[in-house]
């Protein structure tokens, strides 16, 4: 159905999943540091001279503080985060595969949160080191269930935070495995699921008043007759892209007019700018990006976060004139009534939010309760791709577009996987839909997206395309890395988060 990139790390999948699968029932009660390892090096349970072994174990969960002085540029800057430094706290599940097979994932931070996020992801290594690859790959249903449901962290959210990202940072790196070692891309991998190893996937727990197993069943039962068709079209043709980067709050006017005429240009269909620091001021930046791309080009704008409801009401309305494809972020990300009141209010402008939604409960009531025009699904957010999948399939019960959020370092990378996915299994459509893109740090990554033409390409490398290289992970270190010894870090590394800055 799909073409199968190259590679040198394809394995067999399905091998003795289902031995594993009853191994790792027994086992996943048990902290992995105090039990012995499921499975032994020992060179005579290799299947094959020469090839894969399934005795792989995760042998270490690696963590690396990576920032990228971001603030030195004002790129990315908005009404609520004038300073941030695009960060990972990274996370490298390192097996002893002979061939070198590791999976790789970040949280997305803006900065000094990378030192509280990388110590949660660290607390989550007793809970994965020492398990089987396959066992891990074979169920990343029961291993997301086993990343959320520690109770002493659970504690720190319930799913929500600090402690939540962390799971999803490992969730991530566990999908990139699997998909490595599947030889596919994740979007592929999970396009090529029966729809009831797609549920298994999903924790139902707390949404079943709003979509059940059987309804999410039937959601991809109806979309399953056309995922070969969609699959080739998505690899002909690509997913529509929005761009933010012309619409940094710090930006000077004729920067602003210039990115937004390129990014019409560069075949983009709809552009975003943030709004939110002083309505006088926005609305002039709303005419100029409107002079600058026509009446034909969609227009978003992103308070993020920055009103309360009445403010909220009272600022779009002076906006709305200019045509507005829909309004970000207007009010914080928890208050699911403020958000219906605001778009009862403001309609028909359209009202988005999602990006920092901590977890598929909050999706799920600003679904019931009428909250929001499109949802915004953010790949580090929740937990991992699994959970996604959860807010994928009520968006489609809801028929509410999701355009994902991807304004940060390798987000873009993450979610295009999602957006694919919900196209060829899920929802079937890119109507109404397209993932945002920022023009940021994809250097850093070795299988980059490729936007072209205001779209993008299918990734066909396997993995979850989260992976940084290595010379990446060594210069962007902190604080150790070279390039926060390299002026104007040399006397002062903190001076890159006191600039002025956004984010998307
Ligand atoms: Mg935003």
């Amino acid at each position: 159905m799909f073409n199968r990139a190259d590679t040198n790390t394809v394995r067999p999948i399905e091998g003795d999943i289902a031995h594993e699968r009853a191994n790792f029932q027994r086992f996943r009660q048990t902290p992995c540091l105090h039990r012995p390892p499921m499975y032994s090096r020992d060179p005579s349970h290799s299947p094959s001279p020469g090839g894969y072994m399934p005795t792989a174990l995760i042998t270490a969960l690696d963590t690396l503080d990576i920032r990228f002085p971001t603030s030195l540029e004002l790129d990315g800057s908005d009404a609520m985060n004038p300073d941030p430094d695009y960060s990972a706290a990274y996370v490298i599940l390192r097996t002893d595969d002979p061939d070198g097979l590791a999976g790789h994932g970040f949280a997305f931070t803006i900065g000094r949160g990378n030192d509280v996020q990388r110590a949660a992801i660290q607390s989550l290594g007793r809970l994965v080191i020492g398990r089987s690859v396959a066992e891990i790959t074979g169920d990343l249903g029961g291993f997301a269930r086993i990343l959320t449901a520690d109770s002493q962290l659970r504690w720190l959210g319930p799913e929500k935070g600090v402690v939540h990202m962390a799971a999803g940072a490992v969730i991530n790196a566990a999908w990139d495995l699997a998909a490595k070692r599947a030889g596919k891309p994740v979007w592929q991998l999970v396009s090529e699921m029966t729809p009831e190893q797609i549920v298994d996937l999903v924790d139902f727990r707390y949404l079943t008043d709003a979509l059940t197993r059987d309804e999410a069943l039937h959601i991809l039962h109806t979309a399953a007759p056309g995922r070969a068709a969609r699959a080739e079209t998505l690899l002909a043709t690509g997913y529509p892209a929005y761009t933010t980067s012309p619409g940094w709050l710090g930006y000077s006017d004729a920067k602003l007019a210039r990115l937004a005429r390129q990014a019409v240009a560069d075949g983009f269909g709809t552009i975003k700018i943030k709004v939110g620091r002083d309505v006088d001021e926005d609305a002039r930046r709303v005419e100029i990006a409107r002079a600058a791309i026509g009446p034909d080009i969609g227009l978003a704008v992103d308070a993020n976060q920055r009103w309360d409801v009445d403010a909220a009401v009272a600022w779009i309305s002076r906006l709305a004139p200019a045509g507005l494809a829909w309004v970000e972020e207007p009010t914080s990300p928890d208050d699911i009534l403020g958000h219906a009141e605001i778009r009862r209010r403001v309609a028909p402008v359209r009202i988005s939010t999602g990006e920092h939604g901590q977890n598929r409960i909050l999706f799920k009531q600003l679904l019931q309760a009428g909250a929001v025009d499109i949802l915004q699904i953010d790949a580090a957010r929740v937990g991992g791709v699994n959970e996604n999948l959860a807010i994928l399939l009520l968006a489609a019960k809801f028929g509410v577009p999701v355009v994902p959020h991807a304004g940060g370092v390798g987000l873009c990378e993450l979610v295009q996987h999602l957006a694919m996915i919900d196209y060829v299994a899920i929802s079937g459509t890119m109507d109404g839909r397209a993932i945002e893109y920022v023009d940021h740090l994809h250097e850093h990554f070795r299988d980059p997206v490729q936007v072209r033409g205001g779209r993008y390409l299918a990734p066909r490398t396997p993995g979850f395309s989260a992976e940084m290289l290595p010379t990446t992970l060594a210069a962007y270190a902190y604080p150790d890395g070279i390039a926060w010894h390299t002026e104007p870090f040399a006397d002062n590394p903190a001076a890159a988060s006191t600039k002025e800055y956004e984010i998307s």
